[in-house]
């Protein structure tokens, strides 16, 4: 049986939960309870924008264990739409495509799993929007 928490907070579990001052409108990913810009505690949960673009990104070869059996790693920082700027992994990679400014959309994914038997996690990654990969 699914808890119904999960049904009011599976919102939270598909988007990037942000937050958004009242005072002053600046966002902000991982979500903050003071705004850095204007020290105003008025601050509201804010769904982030899915698409973004790469700024860059940098390949890791021998990841942290929470990276599971994935070899190698991508991380990429991404500025979003709405100006915010984040890290993330990024999924299904051709090295030629990931150039700066290349156009970037968040995908649901497994991250980890605790063991051979485990819970599986998921998570957001960003992936290069498709319709850029064939150009
Ligand atoms: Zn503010």
């Amino acid at each position: 049986m699914i808890p119904i928490s999960y049904w009011r907070n599976r919102r939270s579990y598909t988007a990037l939960m942000g937050s958004r001052c009242r005072a002053c409108g600046a966002e902000y990913f991982p979500p903050v309870r003071v705004c850095r810009k204007c020290k105003s505690r008025d601050i509201e949960a804010r769904e982030m924008p899915r698409k973004g673009t790469l700024i860059t990104y940098t390949k890791l070869t021998e990841p942290a264990e929470e990276f599971g059996k994935q070899t190698p790693v991508y991380l990429g920082l991404i500025e979003l739409s709405n100006g915010v700027k984040l890290v993330s992994t990024l999924a299904d990679v051709s090295e030629s495509e990931l150039n700066e400014g290349a156009p970037v959309s968040m995908v649901i994914r497994r991250w980890t799993e605790e063991g051979p038997s485990g819970i599986i996690y998921y998570g957001y990654k960003f992936k290069v929007d498709a319709a850029y990969s064939m150009s």
